[in-house]
């Protein structure tokens, strides 16, 4: 994800793993497509009126579906879903309408055309809830105990590591699950340092498991910079010293061997 909607984004830059506010990826994804639907909707509202077609229904749900996206108004996933299928009813009957009235309908690929599928294959998945069939995880290694920290990457390995072995991913708007939000414990990292060292060390690890080793130099200095850039933030030379022995020890953790096959509630 990445948010900068609000003066509490990490860092003053944006938030990317989880928001300050708490919010999720996945209603951070679903409140960019709400602003690309309701901007294809709106597409057809300028036209509308040039030709004498506005819709009070669509002028009240288009403010109602910008403000659900402000800061901390309300995280419901499934509120999010059905404010983008809205947008989308309402864009394409007020096409037709558009259309009838000798207004301009033809905007070609994008916001207009918009239309959510139910469900897309995925090449990988990250920081997200994610359910897999036990023979296929099984068949594929299970989760790799060898990431450390709050295991980020983890599971972007475990859909690759499915993916390799024939099966495809499938994302879908429609699952849902309750995660109850707990005080201490859970996948938070508190030390930045802390932070930065396991993104290094996952990022390697997963980089030498799954990716061509041709781009390892556009890979590596990526990562590199993005130490550079956290050692000028925080005015230290600790993230980008911390970020280069991360990446050694990624690649160390590489040539050791895999831990268990770790599935699901065996830790
Ligand atoms: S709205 Fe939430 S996720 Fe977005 S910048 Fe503000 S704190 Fe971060």
């Amino acid at each position: 994800m990445f948010c900068y909607q609000c003066e509490q984004t990490a860092k003053g830059e944006g938030c990317t793993n989880v928001g300050v506010c708490g919010k999720q990826p996945d209603v951070a994804a679903l409140q960019d497509l709400l602003i690309y639907a309701v901007k294809g909707l709106s597409l057809y509202a300028i036209e509308g009126r040039k030709v004498g077609v506005s819709d009070p229904e669509i002028n009240k749900f288009t403010c109602e579906a910008v403000f659900s996206t402000l800061t901390n108004v309300d995280f419901d996933a499934d509120r999010f879903v059905s404010l983008i299928n809205e947008a989308v009813r309402l864009k394409d009957a007020l096409k037709g309408k558009v259309s009838a009235a000798g207004g301009k309908v033809d905007f070609g690929e994008g916001p207009a055309t918009f239309t959510p599928e139910n469900s897309i294959d995925v090449d990988t998945a990250q920081g997200c809830n994610m359910s897999f069939r036990r023979t296929v995880l099984i068949e594929a290694g299970g989760f790799d105990e060898r990431y450390g920290g709050t295991a980020l990457l983890e599971e972007t390995d475990a859909v690759l590591s499915v993916r390799k072995t024939g099966f495809t991913v499938r994302y879908t708007p429609y699952a849902s699950l309750t995660h109850l939000a707990l005080p201490t414990g859970g996948c938070r990292m508190p030390d930045e340092i802390a932070d930065i060292y396991w993104y290094g060390h996952n990022s390697i690890l997963l980089f030498f498991k799954h990716f061509p080793r041709h781009v390892f130099p556009v890979w590596c200095t990526v990562r590199i910079g993005k130490f550079l850039r956290d050692s000028v933030r925080m005015k230290s030379l600790q993230p980008f010293v911390t970020g280069l022995k991360s990446m050694f020890d990624g690649y160390r953790t590489y040539r050791t061997p895999k831990k268990s096959g770790g599935l699901p509630g065996s830790r």
